[in-house]
């Protein structure tokens, strides 16, 4: 009865391009992002940032 709909939020991991650590999972919203994520964020193994892409 609680339980609410979660079918259009995803839980996705964000993986560094260059070394492919997985540093960040967000969640993202299906409805309005049906392509790929790639965003700039710090990887703490190239301590350098870097560009981001969600894997599955
Ligand atoms: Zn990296």
């Amino acid at each position: 009865m609680a339980r609410k709909s979660t079918d259009a939020r995803q839980i996705v991991t964000m993986q560094c391009t260059d070394c492919r650590e997985r540093n960040y999972s967000t969640i993202k919203n299906r409805r309005n992002n049906t392509t790929r994520m790639e965003l700039r964020k710090y990887c703490s193994r190239c301590r350098n940032h870097q560009v981001h892409r969600e894997v599955r």
